[in-house]
């Protein structure tokens, strides 16, 4: 089965506030540096993933440059990656190639770039529409650079755009979302992404907000209720405008959901290169996930790969909690075919509690989350977790 490949840029111009990805800013000797250690690593793909204990196929049908922001790099060391997946994947003519965009970052020479490595699709990471909110959190972008950027795309003629926005952003109100809703439905882009904003300890905001402190405009960041509501708000404005919701933070018009996000989501084969990337494959012993460290300092030192075999236990989980993310859910029958395990056996006393209280619904063999259930999907995971009984 052809790969999906990922490939982890983790530097910015500036680090959003909000941030808990390994991101963050850094010397350009740094990003040469990690640039040739991520092409080496391409190189070796195959001698990896036979010391892993599994095989890769050598065609590929999705790449995903993120993290962090790709546009950082200079066009030159885009395209040696790019020249290093070539060489060693074969990429058919429909595959689709991605690359993460800060808005305002996208240099004329560096849309060349994009252009000369095939890239076909940009998500450009908005968040937030209104210029105040955008600079609350470190963005260094304003509304009218991402009107810019999507129409210097367009007429580049890469029209497969997709938009990031974040709910429960610092100063949001129901008006200021209305704005953001209302510019993205405008744009006319084939995809959306809705993230609520992440409360951790992993970024700067989510400390600050966890602390109970003002630092980073946390005492304006709205209400959980309020960001529920513009989570909702955002489901039924974009479906209504023919941006169907087909994950939970996901929106696209017929035919444009992202294939790269998808392999996540339906557990097919992909392989990520640079820091903090995740791979899974498939051996004689079945699936098994391997990833790079999360700490560049580790990383660039060569630190080991970490290996973790994927039991057919985790299998079945993972295929419920990964697959009813999708707003089509998991087919049952489909499940217990591919895995060669009754799935409704195993999870029957979990899916009428999770029907009943309202988090699940059925229709034939496919369940899936309700509305209640996206906004508690969290909980409804942990529920397919930690079987009661191993297959
Ligand atoms: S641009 Fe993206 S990856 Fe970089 S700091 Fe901001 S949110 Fe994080």
């Amino acid at each position: 089965m052809a790969v999906g490949i990922y490939i982890s840029i983790p530097f910015c111009r500036s680090k959003c506030s909000y941030c808990n990805f390994a991101s963050g800013v850094f010397a350009r000797e740094m990003v040469a540096g990690y640039v040739e250690r991520v092409c080496a690593d391409i190189r070796r793909v195959q001698p990896t993933a036979s010391a892993m204990g599994g095989m890769i196929e050598r065609k590929a049908n999705s790449i995903y440059l993120g993290g962090g922001t790709p546009t950082t790099l200079t066009p030159e060391q885009l395209e040696r990656i790019f020249a290093a997946l070539r060489q060693e994947f074969e990429l058919n003519s429909a595959a689709e190639i991605t690359v993460e965009c800060a808005p305002g970052s996208l240099a004329p020479a560096m849309l060349e770039a994009l252009l000369r490595a095939g890239v076909n699709r940009v998500s450009l990471g908005v968040q937030s529409f209104v210029d105040a909110e955008a600079a609350a959190v470190g963005r260094l972008h304003t509304r009218a650079a991402v009107l810019s950027d999507m129409a210097r795309l367009r007429a580049a003629g890469i029209t497969n755009i997709n938009i990031d926005l974040i709910a429960g952003l610092p100063h949001q109100t129901a008006a200021s979302w209305h704005t953001s809703l209302a510019e993205t439905i405008a744009a006319g882009v084939p995809h959306v992404s809705v993230y609520m904003l992440e409360v951790d300890e992993d970024s700067r905001l989510g400390r600050e907000l966890i602390a109970g402190g003002t630092r980073y405009h946390a005492h304006f960041v709205p209400d959980e209720d309020s960001t529920a509501d513009f989570y909702l708000e955002a489901c039924a404005r974009l479906s209504g405008a023919g941006i169907a919701q087909y994950e939970i933070s996901n929106f696209a018009r017929p035919g444009r959901e992202s294939k790269h996000n998808l392999k996540y989501w339906t557990r097919q084969p992909y392989v990520g290169f640079g820091l903090d990337a995740h791979s899974m494959l498939e051996g004689p012993g079945g699936a098994f996930r391997f990833s790079t460290p999360d700490s560049l300092e580790e990383f660039m030192a060569g630190a080991p790969l970490s290996r973790t075999p994927v039991s057919s236990r985790e299998a079945l989980e993972e295929t419920f909690f990964l697959g009813l993310r999708l707003t089509r859910g998991v087919d049952l029958k489909a499940v217990s075919a591919r895995l060669g395990v009754d799935a409704k056996g195993v999870f029957g006393e979990t899916l009428r509690d999770l029907e009943s209280s309202g988090m699940l619904e059925r229709e034939g063999d496919a369940v899936r989350l309700t509305p209640a259930g996206r906004l508690l999907s969290n909980e409804v995971f942990e529920r397919f977790v930690a079987l009661p009984s191993t297959p």
